[in-house]
């Protein structure tokens, strides 16, 4: 038996996701400042392991290497060209450490740029490249995508209208980094939570969450308690249409980060996070997993307290 359709999957209950990527391949001796992106095609059985070691820690999902693997993105590298290579390659990997049990969710992140006026991007290009990057991952058969880090609605909107043209039946998951700023959260770019939920929602995307952002755990509880009481508020004026329900997903960091010789480092230990995911949980959370700072190790001991 194959695995059930992860749509149905999510609403059953607890679903988690992986932790970081970054932070686990420094701890394979990988150098920081590396393209991680171009590891799919450079050190698969790397990924591969780092995929395994999710999976074994009692991740029900894992999120393809792809953070950077839009043409801006890897551009920066000198990869600009090797998008479709790339995407295919990294969700193949990932496929084969999740085997047919297990999910692979295929992670589409910011291209880095701000759209014009603010930056040099246009919306008929960047739809292009997130569609490019979308349909790579897809040929290499993930079943669904996961938006992350997003920090500005106009690029937010491009990214899912994208994916969605290439997903088809598949899931698209979207999710914004805030910080707290002053005494609210709210991104980087000034979205706060009620709007990032409401817009996300409008696009017909009904699974939201918010990951990354510099808060602490204390912090990401709050938040997601924000994210809850917006969701209800939406369901309630029924603007999700057709009855839909709102799921949430978060993917807090290890902490917030400590600079250390110019480097981010996150200290918070598993049992930490556990007690905080714990809380999230609680607060009517279902689809839980880690940014930043977050190893196999924090999984675990998150699926521990739990399952
Ligand atoms: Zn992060």
């Amino acid at each position: 038996m194959g695995r059930t359709n992860i749509k149905e999957r999510i609403k059953q209950g607890l679903f988690l996701l992986d932790g970081a990527m970054g932070t686990e391949l420094i701890a394979r001796g990988i150098e920081a400042g590396k393209c991680n992106d171009y590891l799919n095609i450079e050190s698969p059985d790397i990924i591969f392991d780092i995929h395994r070691a999710y999976i074994e820690a009692g991740s029900d999902a894992v999120l393809t290497n792809t953070f950077g693997a839009n043409r801006y993105a890897l551009a920066r590298r000198g990869f600009g060209d090797k998008v479709s290579r790339i995407n295919t390659a990294a969700a193949q990997i990932a496929r084969r450490a999740a085997g047919e049990q297990k999910y692979v969710l295929g992670d589409i992140g910011p291209s880095g740029d701000f759209l014009q006026p603010l930056g040099s991007l246009k919306p008929d290009e960047l739809k292009d490249a997130f569609a490019e990057q979308a349909k790579a991952l897809l040929a290499g058969g993930v079943d669904g995508f996961i938006i992350e880090t997003m920090t500005a609605l106009d690029e937010l909107t491009i990214a899912i209208e994208a994916a969605k043209l290439v997903a088809g039946d598949l899931p698209v998951f979207a999710s914004m980094a805030f910080d707290k700023a002053s005494g609210d959260y709210r991104t980087m770019m000034g979205v706060d939570v009620e709007s990032a939920v409401a817009k996300i929602v409008s696009l017909g995307v009904n699974t939201v969450g918010f990951n990354c952002g510099t808060v602490s755990l204390d912090e990401y509880v709050e938040l997601a308690g924000k994210y809850v009481s917006a969701a209800k508020t939406l369901e309630k004026t029924q603007v999700t249409g057709h009855g839909a329900r709102v799921t949430i997903f978060a993917e807090p960091n290890a902490g917030k980060p400590e600079l250390v010789e110019g480097r981010a480092v996150y200290n918070v230990s598993p049992e930490d996070f556990a007690a905080a995911a714990e809380k999230i949980h609680l607060a009517g959370i279902n689809t839980i997993g880690g940014c930043c700072g977050t190893t196999p190790a924090h999984i675990e001991a998150v699926a521990k307290k739990l399952k």
